[in-house]
């Protein structure tokens, strides 16, 4: 990066007319850190929290389960809701204004997709609608 006269004019100008705040030491030491970007210290500004929304870029591509993911999570779990333990119904087709019941069966993730959990069998369990619905955990 090859601006510092820009940066040096900038500094000169605007301290010059900061001074009389007294904030021309704030404004200097803004444009060092801009200036010297190598100096600044490593930190992970991506770096996913212990529980908490990661960003778009560390999550999932694929956020829906497959029909095959489904049809191998419902019957592993024996279609039953994991969260409430009661038996689950078949999904009401899609169409336009249909009406669900809470007590459909959907797949959800363990750790929500938006948190970073992948769209696996692994990271998925059966849950009711009215469950599902009701937020994590
Ligand atoms: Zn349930």
């Amino acid at each position: 990066m090859d601006n510092g006269t820009a940066l040096d004019k900038a500094a000169g100008v605007s301290t010059d007319f900061l001074a009389g705040l007294g904030l021309a030491g704030v404004l200097e030491s803004t444009l060092g850190r801009l200036a010297r970007p190598a100096v600044v210290p490593e930190v992970a500004p991506e770096a996913p929290a212990a529980s908490g929304r990661v960003p778009l870029s560390q999550r999932d591509p694929q956020r829906l389960f497959t029909k095959g993911q489904k049809q191998t999570i419902f019957e592993r779990d024996n279609y039953h809701c994991v969260r409430c333990t009661k038996g689950t119904t078949e999904p009401t087709p899609y169409t336009k204004g249909s009406k669900h019941l809470p007590t459909e069966r959907v797949a959800g993730h363990k750790q929500a997709w938006s948190e970073g959990g992948r769209t696996t069998v692994e990271n998925s369990q059966t849950e009711c609608r009215g469950c599902s619905l009701r937020g994590t955990k």
